[in-house]
């Protein structure tokens, strides 16, 4: 509920400054570790979008894979299911550094203006 309501914030933020009545489309990129269900953020947006000019609005959730650096090799790597594991070195026991993967990101809003003639 928490990411649904932090979403919204941002697309209304966005819709006012640019004029938006109605929002169409949000894309919305989201870290592997953030641990999203898309189903469950899109129900929980469309329950705090009602009555806003988002309340119809489509979300398209793209996930993210999680990103860490080895600290031994300084290798980038992409975390898949053990959070634990350079590819080059094998297991590392600590000071692997998140890169990205936690973090929840409004890519772009679709939407109709009132000043568009649309
Ligand atoms: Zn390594």
């Amino acid at each position: 509920m928490a990411i649904a309501q932090s979403v919204l914030e941002i697309v209304l933020d966005e819709c006012r400054r640019h004029r938006m009545k109605t929002v169409d489309r949000i894309n919305v990129q989201v870290g592997a570790l953030a641990a999203v269900v898309p189903e469950a953020l899109t129900f929980c947006f469309q329950v705090v979008a009602q009555g806003t000019p988002a309340e119809n609005a489509a979300l398209d959730i793209e996930t993210v894979p999680v990103v860490m650096r080895c600290p031994l090799c300084g290798e980038l790597f992409e975390m898949e299911d053990r959070l634990d594991m350079c590819p080059q070195c094998g297991p590392v026991v600590s000071g692997l550094s998140l890169i990205s993967g936690r973090e929840m990101t409004v890519m772009s809003i679709e939407g109709r203006g009132s000043d568009d003639g649309a």
